[in-house]
């Protein structure tokens, strides 16, 4: 049975960058890797396949009634199998039962087992805040969930939501927090407040990921960090963390801080902020 893992984080925070470099990672090393988009914009799988989209279960589904789920299979880099779940048509439907829809037709038609694989990677658009998209935390589709977020508010915001959804459904076989990915932390600054953060809710951050030109670059060429730059440093960060998600074993529910602590927690560290300027203002600077 494949190591079944899911990212999830507030939109644009770099989920689906994350994502495929760790898949590339794992298959660079040998083993058999699923990226599976489950973000109606359907992009989860584009680095992996020279930034070219492919057509979701749900658009195949569309199309006709009766699909063959390896049509929705496409390789990528290194082997990667690739698939889009995709979303309901703007306005219809929910995005979250069509995540469900996509994941059982590959079920059903024994795709998992077809193709042999190690490691399953679900790339989930989502704080958690609606029940569709909880699905896969809710149903055990996956069985450690991992979240991607920087130090900025909203991104701590969304994933203290997810934080929710995980502990609510811990005790009926929901799937449990492995921890946090920092991405996007250049300053000493950044690191300590997803630290706070992380420190509040229990949870461990399994890798920090610095901000990083050779990644908008990748993306600018439609490839992964792993395949556009294989010896550089941020290559290296994406591969320690592919490791550290092979060899993950045991996930936990977090302990979520309630509206009311994410508010105050939030206001200490504005209150931080001004002093640190405060004190730079007062250091004596040389001419
Ligand atoms: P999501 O899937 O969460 O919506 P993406 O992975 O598409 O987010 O990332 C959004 C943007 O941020 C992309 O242009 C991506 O290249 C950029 N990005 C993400 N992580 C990094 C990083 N560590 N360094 C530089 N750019 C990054
Ligand atoms: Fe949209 Fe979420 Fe409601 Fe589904 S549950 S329709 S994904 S808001
Ligand atoms: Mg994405």
């Amino acid at each position: 049975k494949p190591k079944q893992i899911a990212i999830y984080g507030k939109g644009g925070i770099g989920k689906s960058t994350t994502t495929s470099n760790i898949s590339a990672a794992l298959a660079e090393s040998g083993l058999k890797v699923m990226q599976f988009g489950c973000d109606p914009k359907a992009d989860s799988t584009n680095t992996l396949r020279g930034g070219e989209y492919i057509p979701s279960v749900l658009d195949l589904l569309a199309e006709k009634r009766r699909v063959n789920a390896h049509d929705a299979v496409f390789k990528g880099f290194a082997g990667i199998y690739c698939v889009e779940a995709g979303g309901p048509a703007p306005g219809v439907g929910c995005a979250g039962r069509g995540i469900i829809t996509a994941v059982e037709l590959l079920k059903q038609q024994r795709v998992f087992e077809d193709l042999d694989l190690d490691v399953v990677i679900y790339d989930v658009l989502g704080d958690v805040v609606c029940g569709g998209f909880a699905v896969p935390v809710r149903e055990g589709i996956a069985e450690h969930v991992f979240t991607v977020s920087s130090a900025d508010f909203m991104a701590i915001y969304a994933a203290n939501n997810l934080f929710r959804g995980i502990e609510k459904f811990s005790n009926s076989g929901g799937a449990l927090l492995g921890g946090i990915i920092a991405n996007s932390i250049n300053t000493d600054f950044q690191r300590e407040i997803i630290e706070d953060f992380a420190h509040r809710t229990s949870t461990p951050i399994v890798q920090y990921v610095p901000r990083s030109l050779t990644v908008t670059q990748a993306e600018l060429s439609g490839k992964t960090t792993i395949e556009a730059a294989p010896d550089s440093e941020q290559a290296d960060v994406y591969r320690a963390l592919a490791r550290t998600i092979a060899g993950h074993e045991v996930s936990k529910a977090p302990t979520p801080l309630s509206q009311t602590e994410l508010r105050e927690w939030s206001a200490r560290w504005a209150e931080h902020i001004v002093r640190l300027e405060r004190s730079e203002r007062a250091r004596p600077r040389a001419v």
